[in-house]
């Protein structure tokens, strides 16, 4: 059996050479390769002897995923379409930073489809199909970093958020893998400051992740300020109510200088009046919060209407009258169906042209064989 190198963190993978009687630096060597280069064959690994690269490629895999088609929205976002071994469909969406110069944010899926079914939401129709494994959730990354160096050079990514098709805590051995393959410093190295964790609410796996050696930033989708509403947009309130949720994440060990981010989905005459806005405030108090407006995405799966300009402005309003920070999210990439709740794998047909290799970053280590 083959192992996967693009699932395997730093230490599993000297681990892994030194039980192939290699020595241990064979292991970083070739890990570096793949996650901090992000070399798409053995061949490219070119400080290795053809000799060890063929040893390697006999017992190792590179697992991921392969790039079908791109979407460029007018305002820059793009919508990456991936497809996965066994033919499934997932997507990501990389997302220009509108204020600082050059950085991206990318939005990863850590699903195909999802069980959670949030009313709202496009992906929530599609059901669940199965868990990404940690190779196809680490190489959205890598993979958007390579288009990104081919497509937009002047941009970097700089961000990554859980956001995408999926409930990333109903996949959580491969979430923190992937957690912690990605903030190594020897690779990707991407501080757990600039990843977020989005979750509808899966109580006992909060408590978890407060544990874990690596504590990315969390946000949690909301969308209603008390369980009766809840209950009707979001099922998964019926298992874990609010009062059960908020507990898990007063409880949660925030670093200093962090905050909850509260994501608040806005439908017209569900959630959106200035009593809400009030309840919602109540709800909160006390706590390091911040909350995330987003006016609707209206998507052919779901029945509910965007709330108009006077009812957001009201709402909103409402919130920093009663004194706690809300920000207002303009939608990305919806003309693209890229914007929050929008992932349903639709296509507007663009195939992309085949990447070209470049390499990025520092030169590889020198040749050692
Ligand atoms: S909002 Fe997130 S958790 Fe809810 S159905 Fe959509 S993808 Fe799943």
């Amino acid at each position: 059996m083959t192992a996967d190198l693009r699932a395997m963190t730093l230490d599993q993978a000297e681990a892994f050479a030194l039980a192939q009687g290699w020595p241990r630096f064979r292991g970083e060597q070739v890990w570096r390769w793949v996650h901090d280069r992000g070399v798409r064959t053995f061949a490219e690994m070119t400080n290795l002897s053809a000799a060890n690269r063929d040893a390697v490629a006999a017992v190792a895999t590179l697992g991921g995923l392969t790039l079908a088609e791109a979407q460029v929205g007018k305002d820059g976002t793009r919508k990456l379409r991936f497809v996965t071994h066994d033919g499934s469909s997932i997507e990501s969406v990389l997302i220009p930073d509108a204020d600082r110069d050059g950085k991206t944010t990318i939005c990863i899926s850590s699903q195909v489809g999802c069980a959670v079914d949030c009313q709202f939401c496009a992906t929530g129709k599609l059901g669940l199909k199965r868990n990404l494994d940690t190779s196809e959730i680490v190489d959205q990354v890598y993979l958007s970093k390579r288009l990104l160096a081919e497509a937009a050079p002047e941009r970097r990514l700089t961000n990554i958020v859980y956001m995408g098709m999926g409930e990333p805590l109903h996949n959580y051995d491969n979430l923190v893998q992937s957690l912690r393959i990605l903030t190594h410093d020897k690779g990707a190295g991407f501080s757990p400051r600039r990843i977020t964790v989005s979750t509808a609410g899966l109580v006992p796996k909060l408590e978890r992740l407060g544990g874990e050696d690596v504590r990315p930033n969390l946000a949690v989708s909301l969308n209603a300020p008390n369980d009766a509403i809840r209950d009707l947009i979001m099922p998964i309130n019926r298992k874990w109510n609010i009062a059960a949720l908020l507990a898990a994440l007063r409880a949660y060990p925030l670093a200093e200088r962090r905050w909850i981010t509260f994501e608040y989905v806005l439908l017209a005459g569900v959630n959106d009046s200035v009593g809400h806005a009030g309840e919602l405030a109540r709800l909160l108090r006390g706590m390091k919060a911040k909350v995330n407006i987003i006016p609707w995405n209206p998507h052919p799966e779901a029945p509910y209407e965007r709330p108009t300009a006077a009812a957001i402005d009201a709402f909103q309003n409402e919130c920093k009258r009663l004194g706690f920070p809300t920000y207002l999210r303009t939608p990305r990439g919806d003309d693209i169906d890229a914007a929050c709740g929008q992932l349903a794998n639709r296509s507007n047909g663009e195939a992309i042209v085949p990447l070209r290799i470049r390499r990025t970053g520092p030169p590889p280590p020198p040749p050692v064989d």
